[in-house]
């Protein structure tokens, strides 16, 4: 049992039609899906499921990927095995953390490019994000530079390329190295690759925009020390 990952196919897909797998207690296993489970800092989708001509309507709680099935616990009875569903996202949500997945990309590849400074972690929000940088030094001049080269990357319009490759091909690759590819459970034989051509390449399986315009913008709202050389910085997109 596999539930086919539609938002890994096309992230712009927000509606589907999908069958009942498997139902446990108040949870349903799909055989597709538009919505991203969470993960990897982005926040899980928020919809509905719906059935019986779109009679019924369930709104979805939560999710949980187990192995390669995503289960969508509903606030309702599930449907039985074999029930035709209708899945739609709250799409307004999903294009904001798109987009701002997208803009965390740029912020960490521009501080690649810009200081030879890692990542340590990342966390999305409805309204803003936040990443962690092993940077020693982080002053007033800086971080309006790092903010004027995000917001150039974006009018830039590089495009975003999804592609996978192989585990040994993704292993060579110094960029996916620097983003701790090794950390990659063994089992994962095909890695994900997100690349904003020309700024900054991820093995990654969340949802992203096509081009970077699409970001609109991006502010650097707050900093924050966190430990001895580690750096916090919040942004927001401007709309
Ligand atoms: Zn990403």
């Amino acid at each position: 049992m596999k539930t086919k990952l539609l938002y890994h196919q096309n992230s712009y897909t927000y509606e589907c039609t999908a069958k009942v797998v498997a139902v446990e207690g108040d949870e349903v296993a799909l055989d597709a899906t538009v919505f991203f489970p969470g993960g990897g800092g982005q926040m899980a989708d928020q919809g509905t499921i719906s059935w019986d001509n779109m009679q019924v309507q369930a709104n979805i709680i939560t999710m949980n990927k187990r192995d390669d099935v995503v289960w969508h616990m509903i606030d309702c009875t599930p449907p039985p095995v074999g029930t035709q569903v209708v899945g739609t996202i709250d799409w307004d949500f999903r294009y904001r953390m798109m987009r701002t997945h997208t803009a965390l990309h740029l912020l960490c590849g521009t501080i690649w490019k810009e200081f030879g400074v890692q990542v340590t972690g990342g966390q999305m929000y409805p309204d803003r994000a936040r990443m962690d940088f092993a940077m020693e030094n982080l002053n007033k001049e800086r971080i309006a530079y790092i903010e004027e080269k995000i917001n150039e990357a974006v009018e830039a319009d590089y495009p975003i390329r999804i592609y996978t490759l192989p585990r040994e091909k993704a292993f060579e690759i110094p960029d996916l190295i620097r983003t701790r590819i090794n950390l990659l459970p063994p089992e994962i034989e095909d890695v994900r690759i997100v690349e904003i051509v020309g700024l900054d390449l991820q093995a990654d399986g969340g949802t992203h925009v096509r081009h970077t315009k699409e970001v609109g913008g991006i502010k650097i709202t707050k900093t924050e020390n966190k430990g001895k050389i580690n750096k916090r910085l919040e942004i927001m997109l401007t709309d």
